[in-house]
């Protein structure tokens, strides 16, 4: 059975997919298969989503349930389908839509695997062979129009070969709630299309225009505001407007996702802490609201992003770490809370130039006592961070990293994992063979093996504590224990390796 739609919004696997509810998972589809086998690998990281009998999702990126909605309420024939069930839509439909955090793998965590490896992650390879399925060469014979967005949709501008493969007609860039309907006008007019479509802060939706989602979003997650005013100089988020989402709308979409049957959900900003905030000033009421409503509907919930300032002065000014996780952990559901957190640098230098007011209200000078504060914060609140940094960038001095090295000696006591990731300069993007020119310095090499370590020891301490607990997930918990010896194994064999090399 399928339904009338003139317009198919979808994305390959590794996004059509839950991680098996546990989103920190997602990270593994960014690289390429180790030590196991690649349909192994793809298991563990997107494994297929159900569908209803119309080959819709359960849950979809919440993204992508903004535009769908968008389209939706102008009145548009428009629904997201699973990729494994586009075939029969694209006979009739009118425009096929593509949605994508990381079309082509150029973001931080696939393009530091890809270089480090040399292998192309498999995200690159599922969206890839998405759109050389023959169904879309089809459609596009037909003449179906092509239209990608999402917050990877720059890296089409470096994949120009693919996007003429494909018949790319209409890039939108930036928010899309509002362009993505002017666009589906034109396509039902039979109108030329504009080949980009930029969508600036004075084009942004206000928070009225953003609709609410229809429909379930992958692992619960519903966003609370929008825009971030930290400046950081090598983020686009900070060029947004910050819009706060009131309770309603908030409460609106919780139900969305409860009514679908999910219980499990993610609150999303650029950092959390900034919902409600004077300025970069956490501010506890509205905070405090926020997390009992969400705990209202669902039993366990994660953070997608806080700044480490913000968690320091929230706890130190008001206690309001303490206060919050309180709220969350109070039910017994849940005796844990997994955030993202940008580190970004332990070097105070680096920190001044590209990051100013990544520490605020705090100094920068200060910013590796803010960092291992607010580490210490979140062990001690049962907050476990995955800590995102930045090597590699254009004035990165050997200075720098050592500086990156001790802060990662002084976090090793807080449950965590690090994350280190490559800057990738977007000239080299214009090259095939921009993988091999990344080259890692010889103390980004030491970096990675503190950082190995460091993530062993706490990744196991997670699994026989926190995380993937119950017989569900007994499978998957047993492949990553496998997975983490693997690991261990082959890391003790390069480290031999190095040493003997540095004997001779
Ligand atoms: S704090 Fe995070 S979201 Fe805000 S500007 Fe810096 S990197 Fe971007």
């Amino acid at each position: 059975m399928s339904l009338d739609l003139d317009f198919v919004l979808t994305t390959d696997r590794c996004l059509m997919t839950n991680h098996h509810g546990k989103e920190f998972i997602g990270f593994m589809a960014t690289g390429p298969a180790v030590g196991m086998p690649e349909p192994v690998w793809k298991w563990m990281a997107c494994p297929k989503m159900k569908v209803d009998e119309h080959g819709r999702p359960w849950q979809a990126p919440y993204g992508m349930r903004k535009v769908e909605a968008a389209l939706q309420d102008a009145g548009f024939k428009a629904a997201i389908i699973d990729p494994d069930h586009i075939g029969k839509y694209l006979k009739n439909a009118k425009a096929l839509m593509f949605s994508h955090h990381d079309y082509f793998a150029f973001g931080p965590p696939s393009s530091t695997w890809w270089a480090i490896t040399k292998k192309e992650p498999v995200n690159y390879k599922s969206f890839v062979s998405l759109i050389r399925r023959p169904e879309v060469r089809e459609a596009k014979a037909r003449g179906v129009k092509i239209v990608a967005g999402g917050p990877g949709v720059w890296q089409w501008l470096w994949r120009t070969d693919l996007a003429e493969e494909v018949g790319l007609d209409t890039i939108i860039d930036g928010e899309g709630e509002k362009a993505v309907v002017e666009i589906a006008k034109k396509i039902i007019e039979g109108e030329p299309l504009p080949s980009y479509v930029y969508v600036g802060a004075e084009d942004a939706p206000s928070v009225d225009e953003i609709p609410v989602i229809k429909g379930a979003s992958v692992n619960g997650l519903i966003e609370i505001m929008r825009g971030c005013a930290r400046s950081c100089r090598f983020c686009s988020v900070t060029l947004r407007p910050t819009r706060y989402y009131p309770l309603d709308k908030i409460e609106q979409e919780l139900m969305v996702n409860y009514r679908a049957g999910v219980r499990h959900g993610v609150i999303h900003s650029d950092d959390v802490l900034f919902y409600g905030a004077s300025g970069i000033y956490p501010r506890p009421e509205p905070l405090i609201k926020l997390h009992k409503l969400v705990k209202k509907y669902y039993k366990t919930i994660a953070w997608s992003h806080a700044s480490l300032a913000a968690i320091k002065y929230a706890e130190e000014k008001y206690g309001l770490i303490s206060k919050i996780t309180e709220i969350v952990y109070e039910d017994g559901n849940q005796n844990y809370l997994g955030v993202e957190v940008g580190i970004e640098t332990g070097s105070v230098r680096l920190a001044k130039e590209i990051m100013p007011a990544k520490s605020s209200p705090f100094k920068p000078e200060d910013y590796p006592q803010i960092v291992e504060d607010a580490f210490r914060i979140m062990h001690e609140h049962h907050i476990i961070p995955a800590g995102t940094m930045i090597i590699n960038l254009p004035d990165e001095r050997e200075d720098d990293v050592r500086a990156t090295i001790e802060l990662v000696d002084r976090l090793k006591d807080y449950r965590s994992i690090l994350v280190p990731m490559m800057f990738v300069p977007l000239g080299y993007l214009k090259n095939r063979d921009w993988v091999d020119r990344l080259k890692l310095k010889e103390s980004h090499v030491e970096l990675y093996k503190k950082v190995f370590w460091h993530n062993v020891r706490w990744a196991e301490d997670m699994l026989s504590t926190f995380y993937l607990r119950g017989p569900l997930y007994a499978p998957l918990r047993m492949t990553l224990k496998l997975f983490l010896r693997y690991a261990k194994r082959q890391m003790k064999r390069i480290e031999a390796y190095l040493e003997s090399k540095m004997k001779q």
